[in-house]
């Protein structure tokens, strides 16, 4: 079962195969096989067997940014669970507030989305996160508690440790600023008791971890907060010096 802390990269729509190419060995080459973080690189999704065949056996992980519920079929500019196990992704990243807000994905169709892909054994972040509206309006657990319930209904407890949960409020994201550590913290709480009231008879329950402008000052306040089991890195995971700097810094 594990615990291990996480350290997951969104490239999002950026690079190309060179910088993609420079930047992995660049990772490789400082980084060390560690014991006790998960690292998971997510690039863009033409550039996922040139990220695999680099990584194979160095303990690194490869996930997706999005996937599709269905096998094969008419679904023109999708990708399967299955296509992205045989391009060697052992994760899927789900609900990210971009695809959300720009692809108007709802939680009905990131609830599939997880199911599919924890049925079919790829490991899923999913992530949820309140606007800036909703946090002005006070809303923001009611919108946290809706998209995990919504997001989740029908995962069974033996499936749930396949299961990350990234909290990124949507209006730090990309800002240069992260979250106060309090309100990382009291939404990590509150999230923890969601998850443990929905999943009363778990052995383990999901990973909770913090994304939103995490950089090389933030982290190692952001890391050892209580109920943080890791990071989402945007902008930051695109240099490999400041990558490997968060990573060593949650290694810590
Ligand atoms: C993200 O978009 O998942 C993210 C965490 O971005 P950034 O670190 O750039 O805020």
């Amino acid at each position: 079962m594990n615990k291990n802390k996480l350290v997951f990269a969104n490239w999002k729509m950026n690079l190309n195969s060179n910088k993609v190419r420079l930047l992995v060995e660049g990772i490789l080459s400082k980084l060390k096989p560690q014991d006790s973080v998960d690292v998971v690189l997510a690039p863009p999704l033409p550039y996922l067997g040139n990220v695999n065949a680099m990584i194979l056996g160095s303990g690194i992980e490869l996930s997706s940014q999005n996937v599709f519920w269905e096998n094969d079929g008419p679904y023109t500019g999708e990708v399967s669970v299955k296509m992205l196990l045989d391009m060697g992704c052992s994760w899927a990243m789900i609900g990210h507030s971009e695809r959300r807000q720009y692809l108007l994905e709802t939680n009905e169709m990131i609830n599939k989305k997880v199911l599919s892909s924890i049925k079919k054994g790829l490991k899923v972040i999913l992530c949820v996160g309140e606007s800036f509206e909703q946090r002005r309006r006070k809303k923001t657990f009611e919108s946290i508690a809706d998209q995990l319930y919504r997001g989740l209904r029908g995962v069974s407890e033996d499936l749930i440790p396949q299961i990350v949960i990234g909290y990124e409020p949507i209006w730090v994201i990309g800002s240069g600023e992260a979250a106060s550590v309090n309100d990382i913290s009291s939404v990590h709480n509150f999230i923890s008791d969601e998850l443990k009231s929905m999943f009363p008879s778990a052995k383990l329950l999901p990973r909770i971890v913090y994304g939103g402008s995490v950089n090389t000052d933030n982290i190692s306040q952001i890391s050892k907060l209580h109920n943080v089991d890791g990071v989402l890195v945007g902008n930051a995971s695109m240099d490999c010096d400041k990558f490997c700097d968060i990573v060593m810094k949650v290694v810590k």
